[in-house]
């Protein structure tokens, strides 16, 4: 890359292009309500996706819609086999090719999909009908991450207002997936997709992203031993012995979260290897032990672990567990994996792309960024794993994620796009509106 170090913006165009993203705040709030009243639920993004294929249209982008196939991704790196089964969604990617390229190209990156709604009847409101209430708007999704894609919306749409674009190629896109395996973002890099650099406006609360753990999804059939309640002794309760053997299990986090074993990027961090009991399923009637329980288990697994590591080193002490542990003599078991299969990644802070963006939050901002480690994963390592283009996180603030009455900050997502706007203007450089 022999780009020129990043020319400072124009100082009038700096203030037409934030004045034209705060002009369009109504548009972002209403767009981000728009995306919320999409159920784009594992599988069901069709709808959603619909919607941002006609966007990408109204902006002039060149839309490119495709199937995330398994088929397409099973032999990529950074694969992980599906959880569900659904007929057909899609990625949706819109383009913009400059007259001359004279920047650096982008991606910017958001996932449609959203996570379960959880318990319904907690919810203050449905999840799916935003309430906007004190500057802040409601609703599954609405920080994870449709408000992060609104804002790059905007922040493209405002650089159009005040008839410029990019001078580099830039790409939308819509992608699927991001909450249970990353298969859509490899998607991206299956049909081809690379940039100087990718943005993720996860809800990150304007920290950069600088590291992320891994993530490995499985699940554990345990099998005990049937027998009538009136001889509960003779049996083994299999949903009482998956219990314990999770118990076992945590023995392992707990190793992980050592300080000798911390990654220099969570130095901080007193817990970043987290495990999850998220599913349970057992049993047959009230009144017979269990001869089956099935649980579902998310587990972290540190910066600089293959996935494969992260596996053995997971049925070794599930293996362990069930020698050691006299509650389960005799319990037999299956490890089987659906969903994420994610290794950690580090992003330098000292990439040309992520200082022109801690430069781009302060010049908004008023102060230096927040840098994130993360105890979660996204789809940033799959960009800079696995396909050679360096890839970060920011976004708005935003509380409840993955919970009850989700929320994100409206002010925080415009300040978010007012960034990006100012970022692609820096990055990409400009030109004259049109072809
Ligand atoms: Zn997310």
């Amino acid at each position: 890359m022999n780009a020129p170090a990043f020319a400072p913006l124009d100082a009038a165009i700096e203030a037409e292009l934030l004045a034209s993203v705060d002009a369009l705040e109504p548009d972002l709030v209403a767009l981000l309500a728009t995306l919320v009243r999409f159920p784009s639920l594992m599988g069901e993004e069709t709808s959603a996706q619909d919607y941002m294929e006609g966007l990408f249209r109204g902006l002039g982008l060149k839309v490119d819609r495709f199937e995330v196939r398994d088929d397409d991704l099973k032999a990529m790196p950074g694969y992980a086999p599906p959880t569900g089964h659904w007929a057909r969604h899609d990625n949706v990617v819109g383009a913009h090719l400059p007259r001359a390229t004279i920047g650096r190209s982008l991606i910017l990156n958001g996932h449609i999909d959203v996570v379960p709604i959880g318990a319904a009847e907690l919810w203050s409101a449905p999840p799916f009908e935003p309430v906007v209430r004190d500057g802040r708007l409601y609703g599954r999704g609405a920080g994870d991450m449709k408000a992060g894609i609104a804002a790059y919306v905007i922040a493209f749409e405002a650089l159009q207002r005040i008839g410029m674009q990019p001078a580099a190629p830039v790409w939308l896109q819509s992608v699927v997936e991001e909450e249970c395996t990353g298969n859509g973002a490899l998607a991206c890099l299956h049909r081809g997709y690379r940039a100087d650099a990718a943005l993720i406006p996860e809800p990150f609360d304007h920290a950069i992203l600088h590291a992320q753990v891994g993530v490995i999804w499985l699940a554990v059939d345990v099998y005990g031993r049937p027998a009538h309640v009136l001889n509960v002794k003779s049996g083994i309760n299999a949903i009482e012995a998956a219990f314990a053997l999770y118990q076992g299990l945590t023995t392992l986090r707990d190793e992980w979260n050592r300080p000798e074993r911390r990654h220099t990027a969570y130095a901080d961090h007193e817990h970043s290897i987290n495990f999850n009991l998220g599913r349970i399923h057992g049993g047959e009637w009230a009144s017979s032990v269990p001869t089956k329980c099935t649980i579902e288990v998310r587990c972290g697994i540190p910066v600089g672990m293959a996935a494969a590591d992260g596996r053995a080193a997971i049925e070794d002490r599930i293996a362990r567990t069930l020698q050691t542990d006299p509650r389960l003599a005799g319990v037999q078991h299956r490890v089987r994996y659906a969903g994420f299969q994610s290794e950690g990644c580090v992003v330098p802070k000292d990439l040309p792309m992520m200082q022109l963006l801690a430069q781009t939050h302060e010049r908004v901002m008023g102060s230096p960024p927040g840098w994130l480690a993360s105890t979660a994963t996204t789809d940033a390592r799959v960009f800079n794993l696995y396909g050679a283009t360096p890839a970060t996180c920011y976004g708005p603030e935003a509380t409840h994620i993955h919970g009850i009455d989700e929320s994100v900050s409206l002010p925080s997502t415009l300040k978010v796009a007012r960034v990006l706007a100012l970022y692609i203007a820096r990055w990409c450089g400009l030109e004259k509106r049109g072809r």
